[in-house]
């Protein structure tokens, strides 16, 4: 019999093998490729992978086919550890002779700001939820060692979703942490106007030369690649320069690869070749999250109940609801008002395109809700105080507030002649209990959305 442990390894090896038949290239190459073998014992093996977020996405991924493969292998339950090592600095050297220099290792050198990069665009300045999280971390992972983990990486969502930002991000990050390295970020327009111009200048070489010298090159928008043939040859020979050379490239898309049309083949295997991942439009938390962030970094009061309107309104990207919030300022500053809920209605109403409070009637929303809660519109309007109706009727209220411009007095008449205290009361309770019962807000969102899709037929 073989021993533990190289009977384990062995097994390792096996596992391995197996696993890269069953998924497909790519994820093979993103997940396994830097997982080295690191010791075991009888019922242990020992996995060193090149950083945390290999191991996060390993773990969740992929652990237990490998359990399950190893005991298969061996014939005994096997656990298996992941940690994250750094190769020794002498293997380090050796492998990768342009192993990037820490800032600290560097000193003496001032901070420089990056001429194409925006200062703002930072991980700092990035929230991260679900819908960008997997993006965001593959960002900070090649941040942090670029060139070695993800490479190429491309990062593909819709507009206004973040894509400049986080691959700006990777360049600030480096220009900081890795003085030595060359950043250079550009957008597919741009590159295709200096490689144009390039040509008519007879200046080609130098236009390859500035490409294909630096150490991470940052591509923005490679959808704008459709049609344009030769800008797509001259960045694949880039492509292979730097690829082989170890050299890390990030690019963005509006869209996946594969819907990319009049894009070559050879480029679009090229893109696919690395790690792939997208950003997806916000959920209500992240949005809350950002808008919050934005009003902190301004320094602007803006009452809650504003913000609250404006994520669960604008739902389509980040840029839209930044664009909101500067509308929202420049009125409160031009005019010297505050922002309260009125002002912003008033303001936002063509960022609510699907509000149109002339559409929206309390008649309806009292009908949507109270069929939602199993009643009638005629019980949201009556005088029944019961606990059953009362409810509902509050949160009739608050979306009657939210989404029209009828005054809370107006409000008040339509359910059974109740005056504006009272609505006001009612609206605080729904309010107060959005805070605490996430199950409410679930609701809320549907609401709203069956109001708006029954508005808009
Ligand atoms: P894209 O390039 O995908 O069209 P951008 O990167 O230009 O989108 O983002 C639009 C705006 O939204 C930018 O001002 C950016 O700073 C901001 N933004 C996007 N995502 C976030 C986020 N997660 N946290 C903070 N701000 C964000
Ligand atoms: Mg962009």
């Amino acid at each position: 019999m073989e021993s533990g442990k190289r009977g384990l390894e062995a097994a390792w090896n096996k596992a391995l093998e197996q696993i890269e038949d069953e998924v497909s290239e790519q994820e093979f190459a993103t997940w396994f490729r830097g997982v080295e073998y690191a010791g075991g014992t009888d019922s242990q093996l020992q996995l060193s992978v090149p950083n945390s977020f290999t191991k996060d996405q390993l773990t969740q991924r992929y652990l237990p086919k490998i359990e399950e493969k190893l005991a298969e292998l061996t014939g005994e339950d096997v656990s298996v550890k992941l940690s994250v090592q750094r190769k020794r600095s002498r293997e380090a050297a050796e492998e990768a002779p342009t192993a990037p220099k820490k800032a600290e290792e560097a000193p003496g050198r001032a901070r420089r700001q990056h001429p194409q990069l925006n200062r703002e665009y930072t991980f700092e300045r990035f929230i991260i939820g679900e819908s960008n999280s997997f993006a965001a971390n593959a960002a900070l992972a090649i941040s942090k060692n670029p060139g070695t983990g993800y490479n190429p990486c491309l990062i593909y969502g819709g507009v206004g979703l973040g894509k400049t930002h986080l691959v700006q991000a990777i360049g600030n990050a480096v220009t900081r942490e890795f003085p030595d390295l060359k950043v250079a970020y550009v957008t597919v327009e741009a590159f295709a106007n200096e490689f144009i111009q390039s040509i008519q200048k007879k200046a080609g070489h130098q236009f390859k030369n500035r490409y294909r010298s630096v150490d991470v090159l940052l591509i923005d928008d490679v959808h704008f690649l459709e049609g344009k043939e030769g800008t797509q040859e001259e960045l694949f020979h880039t492509f292979n320069a730097l690829y082989d050379a170890n050299k890390q490239m990030v690019f963005t898309s509006d869209r996946p690869v594969s819907e990319i049309r009049s894009l070559s083949d050879r480029l679009r295997s090229r893109f696919e070749r690395g790690l792939n991942v997208d950003l997806k439009p916000p959920d209500y938390e992240t949005r809350k999250a950002i808008l919050n962030r934005k009003i902190e970094e301004k320094k602007i009061g803006i009452p809650d109940e504003v913000v609250t309107l404006i994520c669960r309104n604008i739902t389509t990207n980040i840029r839209d609801l930044e664009k909101a919030l500067t509308k929202l300022m420049a009125y409160s500053e031009l005019v010297n008002k505050t922002i309260t809920l009125e002002v912003a209605q008033q303001q936002l109403k063509d960022f609510f395109p699907q509000m149109g409070g002339k559409n929206i009637t309390i008649e309806g929303i009292q009908r949507i809700v109270a069929e939602y809660f199993g009643l009638t519109h005629k019980d949201l309007r009556g005088k029944r105080r019961t606990k059953a109706v009362a409810f509902p009727r509050q949160v009739a209220m608050y979306i009657a507030r939210d989404l029209t411009e009828f005054s809370t007095t107006e409000i008040g008449s339509e359910f059974g002649g109740r005056d504006h205290t009272t609505v006001m009361h009612g609206c605080q309770r729904v309010e107060d209990r959005l805070k605490v019962d996430p199950i409410l807000e679930v609701a809320l969102q549907n609401l709203l959305k069956k109001i708006r899709e029954h508005n808009v037929q």
